[in-house]
């Protein structure tokens, strides 16, 4: 039997991965003379090293060309948002037409509901996950008041009804079905931020749609990670931040999708001049056209340095593609999961579901109490005793460790120094 935690075979299986580390184009923080076993990309994503040519550049043009900058040279700023536009769509399975990097993802979440939130006095409704990310649960709460509807009745939240915050298929369709008549939109995550579970995302687009509402999907953690269709889907619009496992930078410019069915809608939204038909914008009339597609809902002028470091991360996802990059993402969170139950189940409970296909990369792990040191509570305890030794993951209160190893630059032997580290520290407890 091979042995699975040994640093011979993590070092096998990284040398004989049919998808080669793209680890040397990130640079990696430092944890003394060693590199960190970094699996935050579930936070903030590590840098890629093209990034900073990329922001160099537009420092460049703005000091030699200044307004020029916009219409001319290489990387003209009028057009600079299409350098990151096919890619984009490439990545989350799109038209180029039905995706834009813009604002925020919470304020993009906004503009969306703005068009595709329209409650009426039956149906007012808007069906989330419970536990949801705080950001979207004030967002639709906020939204179902700004309406003049009361969030204690009209904001539903699906419980979980499995162990660990799990939420099944067949809950999900019972909930759509029972409050159907009074949905108006179902906004549902690819990847649930604190469970780690990954969802069916045709088949609510499905249920929803069945119901007559309208279907929104948070990708905060579901792009970069999952295989997206999101035109196949059906959805009518998807929200995501860059920041993630998009590696573009902290508050990076966010992605939005639009369905092409709702490219030409008559939908009201809130407008602004960089979202006007492109070849009238500048006649600078006093009408609001939109332009067709995702770009009409821009508000104001991209940020141009923002946006750079996305074209460097983008690059990264095109080369390798996101079927191959997922492989070996399931080979890596496989591993990982592989050691735990061999090796710390006495210490560690998965709460992520073991099929593949209900996650992404990321494993949450409640840590299995009654082990701390200095009187303190387990988990924090490992959390920091991990941190202290340079394998970095995430705390979420009240008992979850969340270690999400990357594709793009996490390898086996990161993930073996994960589960050593957790052997030490149990050993030493
Ligand atoms: C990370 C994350 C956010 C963050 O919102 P910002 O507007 O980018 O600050 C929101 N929702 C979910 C589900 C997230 O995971």
């Amino acid at each position: 039997m091979t042995d699975l935690s040994s640093p011979a075979h993590a070092a096998a299986l990284d040398a004989a991965d049919p998808l080669p580390t793209l680890r040397s184009e990130f640079l990696i923080p430092r944890h003394g003379d060693d590199e960190q076993a970094y699996f935050v990309g579930n936070s903030l994503g590590l840098q890629p090293r093209g990034a900073r040519a990329h922001v160099e550049e537009v420092l460049d043009k703005w000091a030699m060309e200044a307004v020029e900058g916009h219409f001319t040279g290489q990387a003209q700023w009028m057009p600079y948002h299409e350098l990151v536009r096919d890619p984009l769509a490439r990545l989350v399975g799109a038209h180029p037409g039905e995706v834009i990097a813009m604002n925020s993802l919470t304020a993009n979440l906004h503009l969306m509901m703005v068009s595709f939130y329209r409650p009426t006095r039956e149906r007012p409704a808007i069906l989330i996950e419970a536990g949801s990310f705080p950001s979207d649960r004030y967002a639709v709460a906020s939204q179902i008041a700004f309406h003049g509807f009361d969030p204690v009745t009209d904001l539903i939240e699906v419980e979980p009804d499995e162990p660990g915050g799990l939420i099944s298929m067949a809950t999900i369709e019972r909930a759509i079905a029972e409050h159907g008549p009074r949905l108006a939109l179902v906004l549902w995550p690819g990847v649930q931020y604190r469970s780690g579970q990954a969802f069916d995302l045709p088949a609510i687009v499905r249920l929803a749609h069945a119901q007559g509402a309208l279907c929104g999907f948070d990708l905060a953690h579901g792009v970069g990670n999952l295989e997206l269709q999101l035109h196949d889907s059906g959805v009518d619009f998807a929200v995501w931040c860059h920041y993630k496992y998009l590696n573009s930078g902290p508050g990076a410019v966010a992605g939005c999708f639009v369905h092409a069915h709702h490219a030409r809608t008559d939908r009201p939204r809130f407008a602004g001049w960089w979202g006007h038909e492109t070849s009238t914008r500048f006649r600078m009339g006093p009408d609001f056209v939109p332009t067709a597609g995702a770009e009409g809902w821009q508000l104001s002028n991209p940020p141009i340095l923002g946006l750079a470091p996305l074209r460097a991360s983008l690059d990264l996802f095109d080369r390798v593609g996101m079927p191959a990059l997922r492989e070996k993402s399931r080979r890596l969170t496989g591993y990982l999961e592989a050691l735990i139950r061999e090796r710390l189940a006495d210490t560690l409970d998965i709460v992520t579901p073991a099929d593949p296909a209900q996650r992404g990369c990321q494993l949450s792990l409640r840590v299995i109490g009654g082990r701390g040191l200095r009187g303190r509570a387990a988990g924090r305890d490992l959390f920091d005793y991990l941190a202290d030794n340079g394998v970095l993951g995430d705390w979420r209160e009240p008992d979850v460790i969340r270690i999400s190893p990357a594709p793009l630059y996490n390898t086996h032997a990161d993930v073996l120094r994960f589960a050593r580290a957790v052997e030490a520290w149990r050993d030493t407890a």
